[in-house]
């Protein structure tokens, strides 16, 4: 336990899949006047350096977003959320090289509305990446409508569900699950989990990222997922992607997905058009590398 530190893997395919998702989510959310309750139960240390002994040591990002980058600047036009996920990238690196790499929390907050009427609620339980997530959240000087909490994300979210009215009396709410996985009880309790969020408020948006690795619980857990949703009769979408294994590269994660309880309309859509650019860009081998199937 604890020995998983995302600062290893910041960039990574994994990031530009959930990261891409993320924001198509939250652009939609936000078109809607109503305020809403972003929560993000495993965040992280919120940011991350791309040129730090962490990154140097995995380089992960030389196959994720610097790839995409390399990519997207032989284009004329880019998918509206590949620019859109490049954009918020570069609001954190104004002198044009990619060295800060944002995490989920501070992609949500660059997001969220102000004036109190949205609120970000993070929780990681790493005692070095709370601390580091604590002290880069201060520096937004966001008060109260950003909060981090040392807690189990997975337990701290019943207690949130229903979330609170917001200022403009709304209860909306999307959750980013993103587990490190490393215990294999993660699995089945993503699962479970769900299942009891989906009872305590069946309306939120809920998006797990998942790795895919030939292990049976990982194989189980999008299936589970998608019987889950079915069986509350809510919409999903199951978004993957793979890059393949390189030469000489044995052991490192190559495949993961995305699965969205009650997507936007328009995210599948979005995805797709997305990953059609994406999926090519961070390929290694040949023949389609990626998938968005939905309800
Ligand atoms: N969501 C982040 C992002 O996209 O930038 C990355 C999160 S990383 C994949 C998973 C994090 O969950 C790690 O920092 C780990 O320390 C933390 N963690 C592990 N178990 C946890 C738990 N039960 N509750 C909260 N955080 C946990």
């Amino acid at each position: 336990m604890f020995s998983y530190r995302h600062a290893f893997h910041a960039g990574n395919h994994a990031d530009v899949l959930k990261h891409i998702t993320l924001l198509a989510t939250l652009r939609h959310l936000m078109q809607k006047e109503a305020g809403i309750t972003l929560i993000d139960t495993h965040a992280g240390a919120g940011l991350y350096r791309l040129d730090g002994d962490y990154s140097q040591k995995g380089g992960e990002a030389e196959d994720g977003l610097f790839k995409l980058l390399a990519a997207a600047e032989k284009l004329d036009a880019l998918p509206d959320p590949v620019q859109d996920y490049l954009e918020q990238i570069a609001s954190f690196n104004p002198n044009g090289q990619a060295k800060i790499y944002p995490g989920s929390p501070f992609l949500m907050h660059k997001l969220m509305r102000h004036a109190s009427r949205d609120r970000l609620r993070l929780f990681e339980l790493h005692p070095t990446d709370s601390k580091s997530l604590t002290a880069n959240i201060a520096q937004l000087e966001a008060g109260r409508t950003v909060t981090v909490s040392r807690e189990d994300g997975f337990e701290a979210l019943k207690k949130i569900l229903p979330p609170p009215p917001s200022a403009t009396g709304s209860k909306r709410a999307m959750v980013l699950i993103d587990p490190s996985y490393e215990i294999k009880s993660d699995y089945s309790k993503v699962a479970s989990v769900i299942q009891e969020y989906l009872k305590r408020f069946s309306t939120g948006t809920y998006l797990v990222w998942y790795p895919i690795i030939p292990r049976p619980e990982a194989h189980d857990l999008p299936k589970r997922l998608r019987t889950l949703s079915n069986q509350s009769q809510k919409p999903w979408l199951n978004a993957t992607l793979a890059i393949g294994r390189g030469e000489g590269d044995e052991g490192g994660l190559v495949a993961s997905g995305m699965f969205v309880i009650n997507p936007p309309f328009t995210l599948k859509d979005q995805i797709r058009q997305a990953l059609d650019m994406v999926g090519p860009a961070l390929a290694r081998g040949s023949g389609k590398n990626w998938a968005v199937e939905s309800s």
